[in-house]
């Protein structure tokens, strides 16, 4: 998903990698796209120039988007909505509504995909015959 990102938005991104490790789950792709195509209208080709994406990741649970470079502060803004929303959004499947489920697990699930993941962990953890 994140070599998508980069396809569609070559401008926020220096070098074509975010310099820092970066990852971004698939149900989140919207969200970061969205958020991508927020920051390119707002900034001016110069703008864009001296700013770029520096991380992307999933952080307890919520879509962690870091710039890095000059940029208005109202950036920012569209990036803690971003955050907000990836709160409340499934990072497998896109589904809205989905919650955190812990450190443990360390994700935000909606019920199908937490109850696809518990199936999977069980059937991990089942004694062999
Ligand atoms: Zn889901």
């Amino acid at each position: 998903m994140l070599i998508r990102l980069i396809a569609a938005h070559p401008a926020l991104f220096v070098d074509g990698l975010p310099p820092f490790t970066s990852t971004l789950p698939e149900g989140w792709y919207a969200i970061a796209h969205t958020l991508c195509c927020s920051i390119e209208d707002r900034l001016t080709r110069e703008q864009l120039a001296i700013c770029s994406v520096a991380r992307i990741t999933a952080s307890l649970g919520k879509l962690d988007f870091t710039m890095m470079g000059i940029y208005p502060k109202a950036i920012d803004l569209l990036i803690d909505g971003a955050g907000l929303l990836s709160r409340v959004t499934c990072q497998e499947c896109g589904e809205r509504p989905a919650r955190f489920r812990g450190s443990k697990v360390n994700r935000t699930l909606c019920n199908f995909c937490e109850l696809e993941r518990c199936i999977r962990e069980n059937r991990a953890w089942a004694p062999k015959h």
